[in-house]
């Protein structure tokens, strides 16, 4: 009985602390949401594929836009609007496109342009190339390098694979080039190369092929889709707004950005293409008009004009960078455009 006061005193701390212990939990409970909102209010604020093009969306638009480029990118669409086919390597219509080809002995040109420093990624390019590139097929490289000897002693290739070098007289830098190279490729692609092979492809030499690039790439014009670009909004492209220039896409045009690492396509056409392209930038210097993206820009403007028929996924152009699209293999890589994207700490490691 002694005990009853006591138990009752005890009784009513007890509750007293199972109400403060209540409140302390209610307490930590609104402090981590507190911090968790925050944490992905500050995620939403600043996704980097909106930062690195400095996009400036309402929140509102940039959560639907941030779907919609998720979605986009997700999905593998296998037909652009006006019919060309949109090739993934693994797709069963690539399958059905690389046994068609197979049935037919077709005679492919790789041409690449090495002048300068450059010359040094021909080995690497051209030993993956004979791994990967067209594999079985018959091709015939064509080098346009100022310095032959790079290449010697000529890489032993494989049965039905030739190289030819053509020899060119150029002042090296960047920038000299873009503005030279379509004209160089033109004249190659008039001599001697269209007289020599159905198809030719034009790829930046300071890329590798890591997997398979099939026959499910020959098309009458074929275009790359830039991968830092696929499924972005159609005003978040580069592509030149300086009216004066010659490579102009007003508001409203385009379809997609691709890239000048890997076009190409029946003779005929890759030459009317890279004709045109150099005519345009001859035009533009001439006129003293400067633009930002070079060559790309000119490539891209003229296929808005002359719509490809045939479209690679970044599949067939891709490097490693935070806005590069999820691809699901990846074929031919781009170790220049890898290497200035990277951060400095993994340059490094990917021997930039
Ligand atoms: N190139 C070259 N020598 C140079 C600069 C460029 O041979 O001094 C050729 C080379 O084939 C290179 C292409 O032109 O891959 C385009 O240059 P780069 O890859 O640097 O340009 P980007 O990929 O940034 O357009
Ligand atoms: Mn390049």
């Amino acid at each position: 009985m002694a005990l009853f006061p006591l138990c009752k005193r005890l009784a009513g701390s007890a509750r007293v602390l199972r109400k403060q212990l209540a409140l302390y939990c209610l307490l930590l409970f609104l402090l981590i949401y507190f911090l968790k909102g925050r944490r992905t209010a500050v995620k939403i604020d600043k996704p980097p594929i909106f930062r690195s093009l400095g996009l400036d969306l309402s929140v509102e638009a940039r959560a639907v836009t941030e779907e919609t480029v998720k979605e986009k990118r997700q999905r593998l669409h296998q037909e652009t609007w006006w019919g060309a086919p949109l090739v993934w390597g693994d797709s069963s219509i690539s399958v059905w496109r690389r046994d068609e080809f197979g049935q037919r002995r077709v005679h492919t040109g790789l041409l690449t342009l090495a002048v300068g420093g450059y010359a040094g990624f021909l080995p690497r390019f051209l030993s993956s190339a004979e791994l990967h590139f067209l594999p079985g097929a018959t091709v015939t490289y064509y080098i346009l390098t100022d310095s032959p000897r790079t290449l010697e002693p000529l890489p032993l290739l494989a049965p039905r694979r030739n190289l030819k070098i053509v020899p060119v007289a150029e002042l090296v830098g960047w920038k000299h080039l873009a503005l030279r190279r379509m004209a160089l490729l033109a004249s190659a692609i008039k001599d001697p190369i269209r007289n020599e092979v159905e198809y030719v492809f034009c790829a930046d030499v300071d890329q590798e092929f890591v997997a398979p690039v099939g026959a499910e790439i020959l098309g009458e014009l074929v275009a790359t889709l830039h991968p830092e670009l696929y499924g972005m909004p159609r005003h978040a492209f580069p592509y030149e707004r300086e009216p004066d220039s010659s490579a102009f896409v007003e508001d409203g045009e385009g379809d997609y950005y691709y890239t000048s690492e890997l076009y190409g396509g029946l003779c005929p056409e890759v030459y009317t293409m890279a004709r045109a392209c150099s005519q345009l930038i001859l035009q533009d210097q001439e006129r003293g008009v400067q633009i930002a993206g070079l060559e790309e820009s000119y490539l891209n403007r003229y296929f808005i004009n002359r719509r490809p028929t045939c479209v690679l996924s970044p599949e067939y152009s891709w490097w490693e960078s935070a806005l590069a699209a999820d691809v699901p293999a990846k074929r031919l890589v781009s170790l220049g455009r890898q290497c200035e994207s990277l951060e400095p700490q993994k340059r490094e490691q990917h021997g930039c």
